[in-house]
């Protein structure tokens, strides 16, 4: 077994020792921690896969606040879930937590079920939220290796292969099963990615203060910057979008509910078409559509903002327009006419949440 090159002179129970000592000490109060609720460890994991701990911890309070259990989320309605996971990003994990909730409440009576094989089955959960969870949650010797783990066994073990294949990963999990304590697999897993959390950072490792550094064979030949090994993505694509904010005679604005399948599925958007820069200017070509898709007449103003937005496989250009639709648009279930007020009621994707604060700033001036 390949793992076992790696193992080979690893003092495992010395490791395991100094790794979880330190944790017990040096752990950070997080609210997620305060009890080992399994519901509540999954969301918290999948939130903090997608942002930082600091911006997760108001959002995983206000989520909890509002489905303080599984039976709560899993009886939600799609878009009051949609509407709490608004800011966070990357809206499929949390369509698939919820078809996973749903499915936890049917198929195994509302708890969480301990067994990494039915645990691992359920929408949305991949190796890492197995691991996570489990381990948390139940105590079970699971490894949980993401990507900040792999950087921090990168440089333990020092391995020079690429992480962003998945062979590697699987490498590291079983390097994990080898090491992970069996005593206490949960503060275990935590420790490996507290440590790379608060000290194993991925350019300025705090080498000096860590609790592992004597385990550390990256440090011992100085290479520790040198890794992890990760080859570079692809080119993201670049898309150029215009948008509108759009309102009729009685001052109603004009939003849209995207496919029910896709990227940003489900969620609400200012109307808004591709565009190509090197064709007819911006406004005919978003006026064009607007007319064929909705059968709205406009007159749009100039544009008042533009902005980026990167998902990981893509860039908006976004250039935005106020305007004004001339007579009568038919209203359907994707296509609304709202007041201001009842803005903040749909869930729109970050992008054109920043959108509508650029236009809210716009009207008064700021
Ligand atoms: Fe990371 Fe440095 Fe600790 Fe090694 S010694 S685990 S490189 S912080």
């Amino acid at each position: 077994m390949k793992e076992q090159t790696f193992l080979e002179g690893f003092a495992v129970e010395d490791f395991q020792r100094d790794l979880i000592h330190w944790f017990e000490k040096e752990q950070r109060d997080l609210p997620w921690r305060k009890d080992n609720d399994p519901y509540k460890i999954w969301v918290s994991e999948i939130m903090l896969q997608q942002t930082k701990v600091d911006t997760v911890i108001p959002y995983f309070n206000k989520f909890i606040e509002q489905f303080p259990t599984l039976e709560a989320l899993a009886e939600a309605d799609e878009e009051e879930v949609l509407k709490a996971w608004e800011g966070l990003g990357y809206y499929s994990r949390i369509r698939n937590l919820h078809a996973a909730v749903k499915e936890v409440k049917e198929q195994y009576g509302g708890k969480v079920p301990d067994n990494p094989e039915q645990f691992s089955k359920l929408k949305g959960v991949g190796p890492y939220t197995t691991g996570a969870v489990l381990s948390i949650a139940y105590g079970i010797p699971e490894p949980a290796v993401d990507g900040n783990v792999m950087r921090v066994l990168s440089r333990i073990f020092l391995v020079w292969e690429d992480i962003s294949k998945t062979g590697t990963r699987k490498l590291f999990e079983a390097i994990v099963r080898k090491i992970i304590s069996k005593e206490n697999p949960s503060y275990f897993n935590q420790a490996l990615m507290e440590l790379g959390a608060l000290i194993c950072a991925p350019r300025n490792p705090a080498c000096l203060l860590c609790p592992v550094q004597a385990h550390c064979r990256a440090f011992h030949e100085g290479v520790q910057t040198e890794l992890p090994v990760k080859t570079k993505k692809a080119n993201v694509k670049q898309v150029a979008i215009a948008a509108a904010v759009l309102k009729d005679e009685h001052g109603k604005i004009l939003i849209h509910k995207r496919d029910g399948a896709g990227l940003l599925a489900n969620l609400w958007e200012f109307p808004n078409c591709e565009v190509i820069h090197s064709q007819e200017n911006l406004e005919r070509q978003l006026e064009k559509f607007l007319q064929e898709e909705y059968g709205a007449a406009v007159q749009l103003g100039n544009p008042f903002a533009t902005l980026e937005h990167v998902f990981s496989h893509l860039v908006w250009n976004i250039t935005v327009y106020d305007g004004k639709i001339i007579g009568d648009v038919a209203e359907t279930e994707q296509l609304k006419l709202v007041d201001e007020q009842e803005i903040g009621l749909y869930a729109f994707p970050v992008s054109h949440q920043r959108i509508w604060q650029e236009y809210k700033k716009k009207e008064t001036g700021g």
